[in-house]
This record gives structure tokens, C-alpha cells and sequence, in this order.
């Protein structure tokens, strides 16, 4: 069910505690660590704690948690000083578009030069 903790989620299991992350940021609502297979010079994701499988969920279900998700990245951005550089925030939707962990994330990526379009 969307919002619970799902047992089989990787995501799930970092908010608990179960899998180790490297966080740098954690709010009531979220959790921010480092992409375990960083892209960019900074790679962190931003999630909510709550399970929605991906972004569009989040918004539907919980719009202010979605909000705070953006809020952290921002925050993310001006912690790795790559907010006055430019920085990437992005929600892989879908397995189409690359998506492989169905807990809602925004990938925050910054420190390099960032090509558009994306591939
Ligand atoms: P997606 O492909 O948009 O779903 O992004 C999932 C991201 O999670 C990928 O960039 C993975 O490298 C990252 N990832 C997978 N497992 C872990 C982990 O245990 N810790 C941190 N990041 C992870």
C-alpha cells in the first residue's frame, strides 16, 4: 500500500536503518544520501520517508512531501556549493526512462558540466 513501508524496498530499508547509507541530510519527511554509483562529482538522492513508488505518486498522495523533497535538493545543492555553478534535479519515471528503484527519488547531480538533452 502507497505511504506504508514496503518490505521488500531497498529505499524502505535505508529509511529504517537496515541498509547503510551515507546521509547527509534527513528531515521529518526525508532522507538525503549519496548515490551508492555517483554519476557527477555530486550525486545524492532525495526521498521521501513515506513509500510512493515513484514522483507523480508522491505528488498525488502527499503533495507537501514532494515540496520538502525539492526543498532538500535545493538545500543539498547549497551544502556541495554546486548551486551557484548549476546543478540537475531529476525523477527517473518508469523503467523506460531508467527507473530501477520504485521508491520515489530525485537525483540531485552537480559539479560537472551537465549536457541537455539528457541521454
Ligand atoms: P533510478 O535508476 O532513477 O531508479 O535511481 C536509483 C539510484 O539508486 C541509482 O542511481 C543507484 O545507483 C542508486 N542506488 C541503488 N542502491 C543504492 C544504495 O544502496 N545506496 C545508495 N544508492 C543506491
Amino acid at each position: 500500500m502507497t505511504g506504508q513501508p514496503q518490505a521488500d524496498c531497498l529505499f524502505c530499508k535505508i529509511v529504517a536503518g537496515e541498509v547503510p547509507a551515507t546521509v547527509v541530510r534527513e528531515t521529518e519527511t526525508t532522507v538525503a544520501f549519496r548515490d551508492i554509483n555517483p554519476q557527477a562529482p555530486t550525486h545524492v538522492l532525495v526521498i521521501p520517508k513515506a513509500h510512493h513508488p515513484d514522483a507523480a505518486s508522491l505528488a498525488a498522495a502527499e503533495p507537501r512531501v514532494l515540496a520538502d523533497v525539492l526543498a532538500e535538493a535545493g538545500r543539498v545543492a547549497e551544502d556541495e556549493k554546486i548551486d551557484r555553478t548549476g546543478y540537475r534535479v531529476v525523477f527517473n519515471t518508469g523503467a523506460g526512462a531508467g527507473q530501477t528503484v520504485f521508491h520515489a527519488h530525485a537525483h540531485v547531480l552537480g559539479g560537472r558540466g551537465l549536457n541537455w538533452p539528457p541521454g
